[in-house]
């Protein structure tokens, strides 16, 4: 369908036409042909992180926060204690999960356009000697801010601590190495900056770390010790996998390699991010974010002031000229966010900016 819009979302995103047609054939759960699917497509994700060595990739069924949750719950004894680093929506989601999964823990909240800094951990982590774990978004959609996590890491190392990242955004995109950054747990999802489909989260373990978890997950379906060691068994998901989502992923790894792997995916991200930004700009819409902490993901503009301006009616004006936008998620101040990552091009983008100021100026808005 080549009429249809273009999403400028953080997931779902815009997907290749092959990666659709991957999901045109129906595979067997048990058979031979779908299990090595699935080895393969671990396989692949391990070698993003070149953490083949010391990390296991346990997918998992569902939506990126089943797979958080299921970290959480498989990783975090029930007698741990999670610190949880929030600076947006999503860090308010992995209190909120720890919360209702019985585990202990205490956040530490910075603005929305502040990063968690590796002092404030230190301190954080020096004060309480009874954290196990700290819990850190890698970059927060709600903002699009970018949080130092090699050097969280490393403090964390220092403390003998234990971290659990969500890279949902970033995976793929920005840079990672298992290698370098010690972690016991590095979340992901199909449908982001892989450019797979929605369907599947998938999590790196420390192998380690996940052989002394078992026993201590709270839910059948979410326990990844168990997920794990019937995959390694027989190489089976335990229960119903999302096949279509599998072979699409498959699909998409493919052209993620042959787009040139990591170093390539950034580029062209970043090459969104600057023309989405200089166009914006040039219209007279301000980021949310100063550019040091913008990650090439997401991007959050000041809504213009006028009050001819309403999200809804902006949206749909957009979309009809073919780009999805997305709404803000900040308390504080009137946003709206757009997506640099998908099947999309810095062409794509500066599209995508014409279509902004063509409906800015069928709306009248005057005062940005
Ligand atoms: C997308 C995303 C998630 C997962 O959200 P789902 O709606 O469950 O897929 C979690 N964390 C971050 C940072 C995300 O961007």
């Amino acid at each position: 369908m080549s009429n249809a819009p273009i999403l400028l979302t953080p997931g779902p995103l815009t997907t290749s036409i092959r990666t659709r047609q991957a999901m045109l054939v129906d595979w067997g759960s048990w058979d031979r042909d779908f299990n090595q699917l699935t080895a393969s497509v671990c396989e692949q994700l391990l070698a993003i992180i070149d953490g083949s060595a010391s990390h296991h990739c346990v997918p998992l069924q569902g939506s990126g926060t089943f797979a958080v949750e299921a970290a959480i719950g498989t990783l975090v004894p029930r007698d741990g204690k999670v610190l949880v680093l929030i600076n947006g929506a999503y860090g308010q989601r992995l209190a909120k999960i720890c919360k209702v999964l019985g585990r202990n823990y205490s956040t530490f909240e910075t603005a929305e356009d502040q990063p968690t800094t590796a002092a404030d951990v230190d301190r954080l982590l020096a004060a309480d000697p009874a954290i196990t774990h700290v819990a850190l978004i890698h970059c927060e959609t709600s903002t699009g801010i970018l949080n130092p996590l090699p050097e969280i890491a490393q403090v964390i190392k220092g403390h003998g601590k234990r971290l659990i990242i969500d890279a949902m955004s970033s995976f793929g995109a920005l840079p990672i190495d298992a290698r370098a950054i010690p972690f016991e747990a590095l979340i992901a999802a199909s449908g982001k900056c892989l450019e797979g489909v929605p369907g599947m989260g998938f999590v790196f373990a420390e192998k380690t770390a996940l052989a002394a978890a078992e026993g201590n997950a709270h839910s059948l379906a979410m326990d990844l010790h168990d997920q794990h060691a019937y995959m390694a068994k027989t190489g089976q998901w335990r229960f119903t996998p999302p096949t279509h989502v599998v072979a699409a992923l498959h699909e998409a790894l493919q052209q993620y390699n042959e787009e040139g792997g990591l170093p390539a995916r950034h580029q062209r991200y970043a090459d969104n991010c600057k023309t989405l930004l200089d166009g914006m700009a040039a219209i007279g819409l301000r980021s949310f974010l100063p550019a040091a902490i913008q990650a090439p993901i997401i991007v959050t503009f000041h809504a213009p002031k006028d009050p001819r301006y309403q999200f809804k009616d902006f949206y749909e004006r957009v979309k009809a000229k073919g780009f999805i936008l997305y709404p803000g998620k900040l308390t504080q101040v009137e946003t709206f966010r757009v997506g640099c990552i998908g099947v999309v091009g810095a062409d794509g983008m500066q599209a995508a900016v014409n279509a902004v100021a063509e409906v800015l100026r069928e709306m009248e808005v005057l005062d940005i």
